[in-house]
């Protein structure tokens, strides 16, 4: 059984591979690593729960970072997985890496495939409802996160088969790993088309993927429910860096803003103040009772090893140290 007392909210530390343009360019690589804890950068040592350097695998992250969270979602608690960093720091290859691969698959996949292990060992007595949603945020699209939350004002469709669902928002009772990919898979193209009608010009978003699992004992009447977000942040750099203007600035500065009161959030709950400003943006308020209290909460500071994202990258390790 998963101990309410035990400090809930972790916080580990990727670094990926310098990439081939960084090596061209001569880029240095500049992290320095210390046990499995500390990475130290220009002198200065960040400490975390911890550290992976660049030759990790995925199955050594999902071990570290998810697979304790999946027992106890399967014991009825709530958690988040957040993967916070940079455009191209590998935050998308932590959350998903290549859904459809065995070796690099991201922690996403190979939650979902440890689930419906579990669910396939229990006896028949069992009975399991797994819904999984896909929302994906920015600015433009913020509504569908305030109307999700509030369950108003809802920009409900139906689609060919006069089946409802929500724009933006991909929701779906799945029975096998592969219809979970599916829906994934469809989230993003969903995601592609939203973009290109409005005439998007920024890809930033937030991606927000959420599993929720019900059993029922068939016998006893034993009701366990526990859901698990697996956030994939919108990148953290600064807006200055993106070089952008007009709408296209106003959305990364409100896209800077949700992260900042994510951050604020995340520090709150770990100094254990008692006001913690969940309303202070929509993407907390959609989180609220899968953050904080006896829920499960890992964040996954992910960075580039590049001397030329120094500055980022200390940034990133600041956010990360804000949450212990
Ligand atoms: P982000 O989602 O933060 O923008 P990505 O996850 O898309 O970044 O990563 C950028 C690129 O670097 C991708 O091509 C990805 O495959 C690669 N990459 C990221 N992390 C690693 C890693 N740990 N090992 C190998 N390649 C990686
Ligand atoms: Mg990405």
């Amino acid at each position: 059984m998963a101990d309410p007392a035990e400090c809930t909210i972790k916080v580990m530390c990727r670094f990926r591979p310098l990439n081939s343009s960084e090596v061209v360019r001569g880029d240095r690589y500049i992290p320095k690593f210390q046990g499995d804890e500390t990475v130290v950068i220009g002198g200065k040592p960040y400490v975390f729960d911890r550290v992976f350097q660049s030759n990790t695998t995925q199955e050594q992250v999902y071990n570290a970072c998810a697979q304790k969270i999946v027992k106890d979602v399967l014991e009825g608690y709530n958690g988040t997985i957040f993967a916070y960093g940079q455009t191209s720091s590998g935050k998308t290859h932590t959350m998903e890496g290549n859904l459809h691969d065995t070796d690099s698959m991201g922690i996403i996949p190979r939650i979902v495939q440890d689930i419906f292990n579990y669910i396939y060992s229990m006896d028949e007595n069992l009975e399991f409802h797994i819904k999984v949603m896909v929302y994906h945020v920015n600015f433009s699209l913020s509504f569908f996160l305030s109307s999700a939350v509030s369950k108003t004002n809802l920009s409900v469709h139906e689609d060919k088969n006069r089946v409802p669902y929500v724009k933006g928002c991909t929701e779906r009772f799945v029975c096998s790993p592969d219809e979970v990919m599916d829906t994934i898979d469809e989230g993003k193209s969903n995601r592609h088309v939203a973009v290109t009608n409005m005439n998007e010009h920024s890809s930033r978003s937030h991606s927000i993927f959420l599993i929720n699992v019900k059993q029922e004992n068939t016998q006893t009447e034993q009701k366990l429910s526990g859901k698990l977000y697996l956030v994939d942040l919108a990148g953290s750099e600064k807006v200055s860096k993106t070089g952008a203007e007009g709408a296209v600035l106003d959305e990364a500065k409100n896209i800077n803003k949700s992260l900042s009161s994510l951050g604020n959030v995340i520090s709150a709950l770990a100094e254990g103040t008692a006001y913690i400003p969940y309303r202070d943006s929509k993407m907390t308020r959609i989180l609220q009772d899968s953050l904080g209290g006896n829920c499960r909460t890992t964040i996954v500071i992910c960075c580039s090893p590049s001397s030329y994202n120094e500055a980022e990258t200390k940034s990133t390790l600041m956010f990360g140290q804000r949450a212990k």
